[in-house]
């Protein structure tokens, strides 16, 4: 209504009527869609069958059966293969981290090359994350704020991605040697010299336009899986209080039990990875409400692609019995009622395999319901988006998956058999033909 007011009074005052007509495909884009599927599995516990989920704009406004009358004008898509779950959530991604095999080089020894550049090639990582029927991601790390400026460019210049929760740079201690010229006064760039810049970084992080917190409270990554505390209790615990302090969550990166246990005692929203938790830990997030995202499948993928990344038998090995004790930690948690995040840890060409952790779910004694909840419903509470993704409901944004074969009886169904998929109401992937 305002918008046509306005526009109205745009076309009366001024004769610039061209630059109007650019609104035009607009105005047909914001027709009402029905998108008919075999059933709708709404992520909120209903499956509907023969549901009609009515699309407008970038919302939902209604969930049907198809012996419903449809509003009138509203244009019907025929989708009664496949069965629509709400759009996923990957909560622990690095969009930006992109990998060019003709660089001659490993994933982790690339040539640098311009942010803005990373940004560009970030957007295949983007589709590929789309195509995995993952329509929202927390992105957990990136170098010179290109997971701010990759998020902007799908929010604002139309670029195809997920829509993107960011992180900035990483909290994470910086230690010597240091590069030569390196002020050690001062924060920048996550890098923390001491406790008193934590509340400085964290800062600098929401003046950039982070959406969420991460610190890396352990070592650990690729294939390094050695998991020793890096920050104490008191720095979690600085950290957390600075990101509520600014009204942002914070996830906190251990690999090993003790910063698992100090993040979580700390207060974080979010704990990645750790392994062998005990159960007083287990115990405390449960009291607090806190996630765990354990991120099996990622050490699956660097095992597994380890010849692109040079890594050796004993590398190999290595990442093979931590995976295996991060899935026995994954059990005793949901055992415990711990509520579980599905994060992947995309990094490089894992992009596309992003749900692959729901495999590790069920494997860990999730129904197929259950593991689809850690990537819809739990995956907004992370987000503090209960009220707008991870259902198929009113007032929802239109993120919507088809897949082929029933998700509730088969988990593959959601790893591998994804046909469409529609973000904020626009329709990003299609079958292949
Ligand atoms: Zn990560």
């Amino acid at each position: 209504m305002l918008a046509g007011a306005m526009l109205g009074g745009m076309r009366i005052h001024h004769a610039c009527a061209i630059v109007w007509l650019a609104v035009v495909p607009a105005s047909v884009e914001a027709q009402t869609k029905a998108l008919h599927f075999a059933a709708v599995v709404d992520g909120t516990g209903r499956v509907i069958p023969n549901g009609v989920v009515i699309v407008d704009g970038d919302k939902i406004t209604r969930v049907l059966t198809a012996r419903d009358a449809l509003p009138a004008g509203a244009q019907l898509t025929d989708l009664t293969r496949y069965t629509a779950i709400p759009g996923m959530i990957d909560v622990h991604t690095h969009m930006t981290y992109y990998w060019d095999p003709t660089s001659g080089t490993d994933p982790w020894r690339q040539p640098q090359r311009p942010p803005e550049q990373t940004v560009q090639l970030a957007k295949a990582n983007a589709l590929k994350t789309l195509e995995s029927g993952v329509t929202t991601v927390r992105d957990l790390g990136a170098s010179n704020y290109t997971d701010i400026a990759l998020r902007d460019s799908i929010n604002k210049a139309g670029w195809i991605g997920p829509r993107m929760f960011v992180a900035g740079s990483g909290l994470q201690r910086a230690r010597p040697p240091f590069r030569p010229n390196t002020d050690t006064t001062r924060t920048a760039r996550g890098r923390v010299y001491n406790i008193s810049q934590i509340p400085d970084a964290v800062k600098q992080q929401v003046d950039a336009g982070a959406d969420y917190i991460k610190m890396y409270g352990s070592t650990g990554s690729g294939a390094d899986v050695t998991g020793n505390e890096t920050f104490t209790f008191e720095e979690m615990k600085a950290a957390v209080d600075a990101a509520h302090q600014y009204g942002k969550r914070i996830a906190i990166h251990s690999y090993g039990p003790d910063g698992g246990r100090d993040a979580v005692r700390a207060g974080a929203n979010t704990l990645e990875h750790a392994i062998d938790l005990d159960d007083a830990t287990l115990a405390d997030m449960v009291k607090r409400g806190a996630f765990y995202v354990p991120t099996i499948d990622h050490n699956r993928y660097y095992a597994e692609y380890a010849k692109d990344f040079h890594y050796t038998p004993e590398q190999v090995a290595a990442l093979d019995s931590f995976r295996l004790r991060n899935f026995e930690t994954a059990r005793r948690a949901f055992k415990a009622g711990v509520k579980l995040g599905m994060g992947s840890d995309a990094v490089f060409h894992m992009f596309g395999q992003n749900t692959r952790e729901l495999g590790w779910f069920v494997k860990l004694g999730m129904t197929p319901a259950q593991a689809l909840a850690t990537a819809t419903t739990n995956g907004a509470a992370i987000l503090g988006a209960e009220q707008s993704l991870g259902a198929i409901a009113p007032g929802y944004f239109a993120d919507i998956v088809a897949v082929e074969g029933n998700p509730l009886t088969d988990i593959d169904v959601v790893l591998h058999n994804v046909k469409w998929v529609m973000k904020g109401g626009v329709v990003v992937v299609t079958p292949k033909q």
